[in-house]
């Protein structure tokens, strides 16, 4: 049935632009009787279609204003099942109802996107530099870039306050782009004061396939100084939502000398089996999996099997999250190539990270010394 199927003469549908429809429905006595309409075109436009033997689905997502609770001009009520389609589309249901709640959570999150735009061509943002320790000699194998927001009155803003609407809205490339091009200043920065550490970057679903990636990977290397090595890491959903893209910018990129590593591995729903015929160097098996691994053994399992079978693959492994001394020990005991956690240590501001690498180079140099 289509979503015109189930309308009576009286209720009208107009596009209002892009992908977006209006539905006007009378003689309703209450938001309940909304919902039931709109649950059943969200089922009908959701059913999958063939074209050309290909089978298609597609979603949709539902906001519902009601006259005379929700306003009585159509203005108004068009806006306001505007924000309720957010709130829909932000949640786990297809279908919302406007509510003055949501009115408020619009307010911010546009408040919080025009803010974020500005930091990004303001100097707002920083990256501070997490250490990644080789579990068999202990030393500080390579440093993943994390950014933060500097925000002038709300202090210092951690990614998962800003990243995920960043991404809703569309201005994740512009982030990605400043990101990149930072810590590959920074990476040149410390090459030139003889640290030769390789930074790792983090890379979201929608800007791999962006090629605007590729150019300005492309561009910082055809630059006069060369920078230390580069890794990006790119989600595993972000990979395999389309693989056939993916290995060819993944290609594009590894030409370059960048590594590839899959973040926040074993939260999406791919097996290594998929990853084989990508060109990626590492798995950094998701902080979720390593935390619980002493108290529940099927964490356990799952670290362990990823390690095993990353290896017979060829990649190595990065646990994340390694909080105690017991969970780098066990994860020592079970073959995992390297570390990231509090118990190594926590993100720093580049200086501060330029002196703990400066330190650990000292420390090699002597160890190499004494051992000479
Ligand atoms: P992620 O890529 O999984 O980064 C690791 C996160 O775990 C970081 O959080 C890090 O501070 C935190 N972490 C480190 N050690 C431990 C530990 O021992 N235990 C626990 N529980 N957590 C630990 P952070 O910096 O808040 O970043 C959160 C997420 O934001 C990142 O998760 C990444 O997905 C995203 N993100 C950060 N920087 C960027 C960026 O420049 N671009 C993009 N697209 N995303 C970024
Ligand atoms: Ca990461
Ligand atoms: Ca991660």
């Amino acid at each position: 049935m289509s979503g015109r199927e189930l309308l009576r003469a009286s209720d009208s549908v107009g596009r209002l632009g892009g992908d977006e429809f209006a539905v006007v429905l009378s003689g309703l006595s209450s938001p309940d009787e909304a919902t039931t309409v709109a649950e059943k075109i969200v089922d009908a436009v959701s059913t999958p279609i063939n074209v050309d033997g290909h089978e298609f689905q597609i979603g949709c997502s539902i906001g519902i204003a009601v006259a005379p609770v929700h306003g009585t001009e159509p203005t108004q009520l068009l806006q306001r099942a505007d924000v309720a389609m957010y709130v829909a589309k932000a949640g786990e249901a297809s279908v919302a109802v406007y509510t003055p709640a949501a009115d408020v959570a619009r307010i911010a999150r546009l408040a919080l996107i025009g803010e974020l735009r500005q930091a990004i061509v303001g100097e707002q943002l920083v990256l501070h530099y997490q250490p990644i320790i080789d579990l068999r000699t202990g030393e500080l194998a390579r440093v993943e870039a994390l950014v933060r927001w500097n925000h002038p009155t709300r202090g210092l803003v951690m990614p998962d306050d800003f990243i995920p609407t960043a991404e809703q809205a569309g201005i994740i490339m512009p982030l990605t782009t400043w990101a990149l091009r930072d810590a590959l200043r920074q990476s040149r920065l410390w090459h030139s004061e003889g640290i030769n550490i390789p930074v790792a970057v983090n890379i979201s679903a929608q800007t791999l396939h962006d090629p605007r990636l590729v150019a300005t990977v492309e561009e910082w290397y055809a630059g006069p100084t060369t920078p230390g090595p580069l890794e990006l890491e790119i989600t595993e959903s972000a990979v395999l939502s389309d693989p056939d893209a993916a290995v060819v910018v993944l290609a594009r990129l590894v030409a370059k000398g960048v590594r590839i590593a899959i973040d926040d591995f074993g939260t999406g729903y791919s097996s290594l089996a998929q990853l084989k015929r990508l060109p990626v160097h590492s798995v950094k098996v998701d902080k979720s999996f390593v935390a619980e691994m002493h108290t529940d053994r099927r964490d356990a399992s799952i670290v362990q099997t990823v390690i095993h079978l990353s290896h017979t693959l060829g990649l190595d492994v990065v646990a994340e999250g390694v909080e105690t001394e017991k969970a780098a020990d066990h994860l020592t005991r079970l073959g995992c190539d390297y570390g990231q956690g509090w118990h190594f240590g926590v993100a720093l501001p580049a200086v501060d990270m330029t002196a703990v690498l400066l330190n650990s180079a000292q420390s090699r140099d002597r160890d190499e010394l004494e051992s000479f």
